[in-house]
């Protein structure tokens, strides 16, 4: 297989032996009789080597290959390449990072593109347990936002819920008078002649904090990956590049995130759990009895 001088040069350098054995390779190359071509790769190596340079040969990890106009190859350090080329180093230095990110970022898409059904896949299995994300989306919604038909008082009951991170249901009793004389005596000023009292827990309340917004799975992976499948990679700009590369990354938490708050709907819709909201406002059954009617009618949740 033939190929392009610069192709060449993408492999990977594992260890000081994959330099050494480089064609053209020298370990003492003379900076002042050279002149810098170009920088073809670059290396970070668990042990130390020496710089190829004949007027130095300081020890380092990291570095670059450059070639030089008379073709010789050797491998300096970012410090060494700067001292002893100067400015055009640098400017080498600079395109060959700005390609190589770029080619490493390419690859990544790449394999990411070919590899997506297994993004799919963990997804299709989430909804075939749960139910589908758009539909669980609508009803966290529509626990949250007076806009979309949950009975007012309930709504408000469970806003403050969310708001103090506290899903116990409490019910005011009248106290005793003992308890009542025994505040009095204990020295509360004007104490209350009510208490709360705990008599139940809204499970799976998290469903609907802020945090676990189901709106995330469309705007951290579906929509970015349908635009992804249809990208010309090729036609990419080093910044869309970047912003790319740096998306998939993101995939994984944003679907493993997707399905946490999934089975927190499944525990926070059941049946039993729905019926509990009925104490949330013990004197007013309408309401529980409309949202048993909405769940039913608009979202085919059935108590
Ligand atoms: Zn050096």
């Amino acid at each position: 297989m033939t190929m392009l001088v610069n192709e060449k040069y993408h492999v990977k350098i594992n260890d000081w032996q994959d330099i050494f054995t480089m064609n053209n390779y020298t370990d003492s190359l003379d900076p002042t009789k050279e002149k810098l071509k170009r920088v073809i790769n670059k290396y970070t190596l668990p042990t130390k080597g020496k710089c190829g340079l004949s007027n130095c040969g300081t020890a380092h990890n990291n570095g670059y290959i450059v070639e030089t106009d008379t073709g010789k190859l050797t491998n300096v350090g970012h410090i060494c390449g700067k001292n002893h080329f100067g400015v055009s180093f640098q400017t080498l230095e600079k395109n060959f990072n700005r390609e190589y990110r770029d080619r490493q970022a390419k690859e990544k898409i790449a394999s990411f593109k070919s590899n997506s059904n297994q993004y799919l896949e963990k997804v299709i299995a989430t909804e075939n347990t749960y139910g589908k994300i758009s539909h669980i989306h609508k009803l966290q919604q529509f626990f949250t936002h007076a806009s979309k038909g949950c009975p007012s008082s309930i709504l408000e009951m469970i806003k403050l819920m969310v708001k103090n991170r506290n899903p116990t249901i409490y019910k005011t009793i009248k106290l005793s008078k003992k308890e009542y004389e025994t505040l009095k005596t204990s020295g509360v000023k004007a104490p209350s002649r009510y208490k709360e009292i705990p008599i139940g827990t809204i499970d799976g309340l998290a469903f609907l904090y802020n945090e676990n917004n189901l709106r995330v799975y469309a705007e951290d992976f579906k929509n970015p990956l349908d635009e992804l499948l249809n990208l010309n990679i090729s036609s990419l700009s080093s910044s869309q590049l970047d912003r790319w590369s740096k998306k998939i990354g993101e995939f994984d938490r944003t679907i493993n995130q997707t399905h946490e708050i999934m089975i927190d709907s499944k525990i926070f819709l059941d049946r039993r759990n729905i019926l509990k909201f009925r104490k949330l406002i013990p004197d007013d059954d309408t309401q529980f009895i409309y949202l048993i009617k909405i769940l039913k009618d608009q979202f085919d949740i059935k108590n």
